[in-house]
């Protein structure tokens, strides 16, 4: 079992719900940015605004960014679950976009992962399409895939491990759009080794839940990418 213990914690945005282990954080969150100085500000920093702060013309910190704006410019109050806050916080109009994309991860496809999807698993090829099928989960942690019930104890992948991943396809259909059907993860081991998994959608009547996996995983690892980034 996962250690999942929470605590509150209170930031100069406010407050945040996280992992009381650090070591057991999802690897979707992201660090509060630091807050640009506002002796280092004179004006509003979002583009085309140009407003000069003085007594009336407050400023206020954009959340996600840390960077200082009008109040025009960063009325938005949006919930940022990447950085755990309890309540919706102010966020500039940049952020605003990134953050909608991220929530729609959040409160959709994140769950696709962890309800799972069912999968015939190929270490090489050729892919037996009849082969055993299993059940692959992201755990509620976000930390790593398993597989449930699976005889031969295949080792979980670290999300932090992941190198790539592949969608893979077969022809088109009649609208001529490639057909996933399934994906292959490239990540390592604990040695360093490099070590690569075929996901091929089993042939259940709920693949559509197994294909609705495969694309909420490429989303997470594009999550990912652009955090290490
Ligand atoms: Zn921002
Ligand atoms: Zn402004």
């Amino acid at each position: 079992m996962e250690a999942t213990d929470k605590m509150l914690v209170r930031s100069k945005s406010g407050l945040r719900i996280i992992a009381a282990n650090a070591d057991n954080a999802s690897p979707f969150l992201l660090q509060e940015p630091e807050w640009v100085p506002d002796n280092t500000c004179s004006h509003c920093m979002a583009p085309n605004c140009n407003t000069k702060f003085d007594f009336m013309k407050r400023r206020h910190h954009c959340r996600r960014c840390g960077q200082c704006f009008c109040n025009s410019c960063c009325e938005t109050k949006m919930s940022l679950p990447r950085m755990c806050f309890v309540d919706p916080v102010r966020v500039c109009g940049n952020c605003a976009e990134v953050t909608k994309r991220e929530n729609e991860f959040f409160d959709k496809h994140l769950k696709v992962l962890i309800t799972g999807g069912q999968f015939v698993v190929a270490d090489s090829e050729p892919i037996d399409d009849n082969g055993p099928s299993l059940v692959c989960k992201l755990s509620s942690s976000h930390r790593y895939i398993f597989f449930e019930e699976d005889m031969s104890k295949r080792e979980n992948i670290y999300l932090d491990k992941i190198e790539s991943v592949q969608i893979l396809t077969s022809g088109t259909d009649p609208q001529g759009n490639m057909m996933g059907t399934g994906i292959a993860i490239k990540y390592r081991l604990d040695t360093g080794e490099e070590e690569m998994i075929k996901l091929q959608v089993a042939q259940v009547p709920n693949r559509k839940q197994a294909m609705l996996w495969v694309s909420a995983m490429q989303k997470a690892t594009k999550l990912l990418y652009e955090k290490q980034n």
